[in-house]
């Protein structure tokens, strides 16, 4: 078996990072994996494909002892010791579907204090040598996997299961931990009573969060964009999330000019700073918190009003844990995220530098996929977004879509013009070029190159450069452009774009809200 990790010190998140690999925890996990941390019985009840296992992983591979896991499904308990041991995690099954010898060897292991974690039938565990040999041993954690079985009033009870509620009075030191995706509020009583020495926390968690009001927009001017988005929520305050360090002091020395009381916050300032920082978040009135993502771990101020994104999340799973925290004293509360190709271009590029591992390359890039389908959904926002987390709701009636559909047009035209001139120049330009080519701008890179000359040159100059700047982007959401980041963020014809080009297929297009209210008002 493997050595486990030496992890001493480290924190949830650096385990959801390094070992895991993701970037964000879901909704709800952080705050089962603390409770469980800090020795509290934890009943979770999760929608399926929420993040179970790793709520009580990483719990189990932060504590000392071993963590005993029961499951009633050996194939699944087979997928996951598997899955642990490939991320580096010592964790062995032991369950009548294997070996003796094999059972054997495992039991070894645990005895020598190398496992973290032991996954087991409840008829391995019940068995009084078993529990015997357990008493034996230092047991962090025992985890109930699918703890609706133990209950009479939940759809699958188990007689083997309801043998579990023994473990509280021999095991009266441990915690416990009790998960479930379907459990009503009588079964999560009876599962409590059932498993727990003493009294535990229930936390039920399904992904809407229907107080919270979602609205995304291209970025196009995102000081007047900022400022609506703030015009009516004086008192109020909220977090402004921006992607570097530079860009949060340069939009916090941006309100403040404007009269807000903004504060600047990034890792890069020193522990002073910060702490000062957040005292007056948490203490002040009507505070906007300017910040990178380092700022919000372990926050506790229920009435934050908004969050605002002016760059784009690094996934939907962050999004969504950045936009939680509004809120979460279930009163209204607003989002805005603001996107632009740079984003785009720039988030590709963290992608593709991080490390060699070419297969977490491509699911990080489908990962970037679909939090720019997001950004560009045609209907119901929170639709899209639960629907990611594999939730199913009808429209919500409090996202921009639903109060303010966007128009569908037939693009087709203008997505073969675009797409034609990034295939006559070669597929070697990026955005900024490919538009002025479009829009028939003599720039001297135009004119060295002789694209004015082509047949696409100008084609499009009854348009703004920013709705071309929308087309592309919403072409590149679409799938039908990629941007090259190996080559200078250049733009390629896709499968897809080639269809298109051959009038094989249409595109719709989104209308683009390009004029913010306050362009408007200025008119
Ligand atoms: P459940 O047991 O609740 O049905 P799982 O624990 O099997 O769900 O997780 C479902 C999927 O979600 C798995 O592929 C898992 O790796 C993935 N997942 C869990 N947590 C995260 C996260 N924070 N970020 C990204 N993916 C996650
Ligand atoms: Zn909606």
């Amino acid at each position: 078996a493997d050595i486990p990790p030496v992890l001493s010190g480290a924190d949830p998140r650096s385990v959801l990072h390094h070992v895991f690999g993701y970037s964000a925890f879901r909704p709800g996990q952080e705050r089962i994996i603390e409770h469980l941390l800090a020795g509290e019985h934890v009943l979770a009840v999760m929608p399926t494909g929420g993040g179970k296992s790793l709520c009580y992983q990483i719990p189990a591979i932060l504590s000392d002892g071993v963590t005993v896991i029961v499951s009633p499904l050996v194939a699944l308990m087979d997928d996951q010791v598997a899955a642990l041991n490939a991320n580096g995690v010592a964790a062995v099954g032991i369950h009548s579907g294997m070996d003796r010898e094999v059972q054997l060897e495992a039991w070894e292991a645990v005895k020598r204090g190398e496992v973290k974690i032991v996954y087991m039938s409840p008829e391995r565990l019940m068995s009084g040598r078993m529990l015997a040999a357990l008493g034996e041993l230092k047991i962090a954690m025992f985890i109930i996997d699918e703890a609706h079985c133990v209950s009479k009033w939940g759809v699958s009870f188990r007689p083997e299961y309801e043998m579990l509620s023994q473990l509280k009075e021999r095991f009266s030191g441990v915690t416990f931990g009790a998960f479930t995706a379907t459990a009503d509020a009588a079964t999560r009583e009876d599962i409590a009573r059932k498993l727990f020495p003493d009294s535990g926390t229930t936390i039920v968690q399904g992904f809407d969060r229907p107080n919270l009001k979602l609205a995304a927009a291209p970025k196009n001017a995102w000081r007047g964009q900022l400022l609506d988005f703030l015009a009516d929520k004086g008192g109020e305050s909220g977090i402004v999330y921006c992607l570097s360090r530079k860009f949060t002091e340069e939009v916090a020395a941006f309100l403040s000019g404007e009269g807000f009381n903004a504060i600047a916050y990034h890792a890069g300032q020193d522990a002073a700073a910060r702490k000062t920082g957040q005292d007056r978040f948490m203490s002040e009135d009507a505070v906007i918190m300017v910040a990178t993502i380092a700022f919000g771990m372990g926050i506790d101020k229920p009435d934050i009003r908004y969050v605002c994104h002016l760059n784009l999340p690094g996934s939907v799973e962050a999004y969504y844990q950045e936009i939680g925290r509004a809120g979460r004293d279930g009163a209204p509360a607003e989002t805005l995220m603001l996107y632009g190709l740079d984003d785009i271009r720039m988030r590709r590029m963290f992608i593709d530098d991080d490390g060699e591992d070419q297969e977490h390359k491509r699911r990080e890039h489908k990962r970037l996929d679909a939090l720019l389908a997001y950004c560009e959904a045609p209907s119901c926002r929170r639709k899209a977004l639960l629907a990611y987390f594999d939730e199913e709701i009808e429209a919500c009636g409090n996202c921009d879509n639903c109060i303010d559909p966007p128009t569908l047009v037939d693009g087709t035209r203008h997505a073969q013009m675009l797409l034609s001139a990034v295939y006559r120049t070669g597929q070697v330009f990026g955005t900024a070029h490919v538009i002025d080519v479009v829009r028939g701008a003599e720039t001297q890179k135009i004119l060295e190159r002789g694209h004015d000359s082509l047949p696409t040159f100008g084609v499009g100059a009854d348009q703004s450069k920013q709705y071309w700047q929308a087309f592309v982007r919403q072409l590149v959401a679409g799938g039908a452009l990629s941007i090259n980041i190996r080559r200078y963020g250049c733009l390629e014809i896709t499968e897809e774009g080639a269809d298109i080009l051959r009038g094989k297929r249409g595109f719709e297009f989104r209308d683009p809200q390009i004029t913010t209210k306050r362009d408007r008002r200025k008119k």
